[in-house]
């Protein structure tokens, strides 16, 4: 199955993305992940990519199309996977419908967790406090400043994706606001599974 799985920051996407390729035996790809890594290595991408990231603004199409160009192509990801992350633009939906497109393949769902945008502020400085309090290291990016641009940009340049999946019958809505167990029975009913 080749999903997608559509939400602002700190939605939940991440989560449910485990439980699914648990569910599926198929890869999460995470353009997020692929980019902290590059950026961790202090690769070419990694250079290019940190001030945009560290800000909460998004990184160019040239370097995330690459990234998911090339994962897509790799074998575990034959059978299908769960993109977390991407697209989170229409630019980048319609030239990930090309790449499929090319390669003879086509999206099964996309599945939107539906959250309240304000709650979520709280929910990212919660997170960060725990994280912190069990000694852990938080993300760059979850501090509110930054926090605040991803919830912006994701208004102005995800959130059209809605319209765009939901005009190709793709488009499956869960509300996010629920228990984690919740949301991923809903997501898992949504596409016809059970857990
Ligand atoms: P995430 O882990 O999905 O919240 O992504 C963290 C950061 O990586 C984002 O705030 C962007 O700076 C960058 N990023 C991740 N995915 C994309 C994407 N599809 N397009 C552009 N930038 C991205």
């Amino acid at each position: 199955m080749r999903l997608i799985l559509l939400g602002p920051p700190g939605a939940g996407k991440g989560t449910q993305a485990v439980r699914l390729t648990e569910r599926l035996g198929v890869p999460q790809l995470s353009t997020g992940d692929m980019l902290r890594a590059a950026v961790a290595a202090s690769s070419p991408v990694g250079l290019q990519a940190q001030a945009m990231m560290e800000r909460g603004e998004l990184v160019s199409d040239e370097i995330v199309l690459s990234l998911v160009a090339a994962r897509i192509e790799q074998s575990d990801a034959q059978r299908g996977f769960v993109l977390d992350g991407f697209p989170r633009t229409v630019g980048q939906a319609v030239a990930l419908d090309t790449m499929l497109g090319e390669m003879g393949l086509a999206l099964d769902a996309v599945l939107e967790l539906q959250v309240d945008l304000n709650a979520l502020v709280a929910r990212m400085t919660g997170r960060v406090a725990e994280a912190r309090a069990r000694g852990e290291a938080t993300r760059a990016d979850d501090n509110p400043d930054a926090f605040r641009t991803r919830l912006e940009t994701y208004r102005e340049q995800t959130v059209p994706l809605s319209s765009y999946y939901a005009e190709r019958g793709l488009l499956r809505s869960v509300d996010g606001m629920l228990s984690v167990d919740r949301v991923a029975i809903d997501v898992m009913s949504s596409l016809g599974l059970k857990l």
